[in-house]
Parts: structure tokens; C-alpha cells; sequence
């Protein structure tokens, strides 16, 4: 099951490191410091963490992530918001691209 553990290993890890810097960007908004760039990546990280696991989890079950029957497909469908809502990804690289002075 190795190539499986792996994936559930990486998986772990994507959601650690969106994890992270949410609590990052939510400690300086906390302690009243700018996190305008901080708090708009860690929307991007942790959408497209929420994505990228949940498509990997869907390949682990095979036909039966795809199928209506199980709950993996709306977790996918369900991910697939997060770039979307609450100000698009491509909006929050806008954000921090200015941030950035670029
Ligand atoms: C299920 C669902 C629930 C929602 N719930 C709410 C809600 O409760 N409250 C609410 O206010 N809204 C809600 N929305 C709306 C949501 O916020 C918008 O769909 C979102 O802001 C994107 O706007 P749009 O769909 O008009 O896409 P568009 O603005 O037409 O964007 C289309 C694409 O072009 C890209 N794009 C647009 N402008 C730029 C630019 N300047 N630079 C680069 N790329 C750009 C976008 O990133 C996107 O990829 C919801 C949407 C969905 C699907």
C-alpha cells in the first residue's frame, strides 16, 4: 500500500501547509498587522489545497469516486468552489501582486 500511504502523506502535508498559514495570516489580522497579502494567500493555498486533495482522494476510489452514489464526488464538486467564491483566486494574485508593489 506504499503508493497509497504516499498520497494520504502528501495529502496531509497540502493541508498542513494551507493550515499554517491561515493561522499565520489570522495571528497578524489578530495582533492588528497588515495581512492583506498574507490573508489572500492563504485563501489560495488552502482552496486549492481543498481541490487538489480532494481530486487525489477521488483517483484513490477509482469509478466509484465519480459515481453519485458516493460522497467523494460532492467533496470534489464542493472543492471546486473555493477558487471561485469569496473573490477569485485570480483576484487574490491581483491583491498580492500589489502587495508586492509589481
Ligand atoms: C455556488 C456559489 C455560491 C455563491 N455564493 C455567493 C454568496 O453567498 N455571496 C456572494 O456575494 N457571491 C456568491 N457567489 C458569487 C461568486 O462570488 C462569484 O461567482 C465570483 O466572485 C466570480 O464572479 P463571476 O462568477 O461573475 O466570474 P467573473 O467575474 O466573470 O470571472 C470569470 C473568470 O475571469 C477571471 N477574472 C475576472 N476578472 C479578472 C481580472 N481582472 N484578472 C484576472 N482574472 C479575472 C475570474 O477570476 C474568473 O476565473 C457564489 C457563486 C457560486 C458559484
Amino acid at each position: 500500500m506504499q503508493v497509497i500511504r504516499h498520497e494520504i502523506a502528501d495529502m496531509a502535508l497540502t493541508i498542513e501547509q494551507a493550515r499554517q498559514l491561515t493561522y499565520y495570516a489570522l495571528w497578524l489580522h489578530s495582533q492588528k498587522l497588515p495581512c492583506t497579502k498574507e490573508v489572500s494567500m492563504a485563501k489560495i493555498a488552502a482552496t486549492e489545497a481543498d481541490v487538489k486533495v480532494a481530486d487525489r482522494a477521488l483517483q484513490i476510489h477509482g469509478g466509484y469516486g465519480y459515481m453519485m452514489e458516493y460522497p467523494i464526488q460532492r467533496a470534489w464538486r464542493d472543492a471546486r468552489l473555493g477558487p471561485i467564491g469569496a473573490g477569485t483566486n485570480e483576484i487574490m494574485r491581483e491583491i498580492i501582486a500589489k502587495e508586492l508593489d509589481l
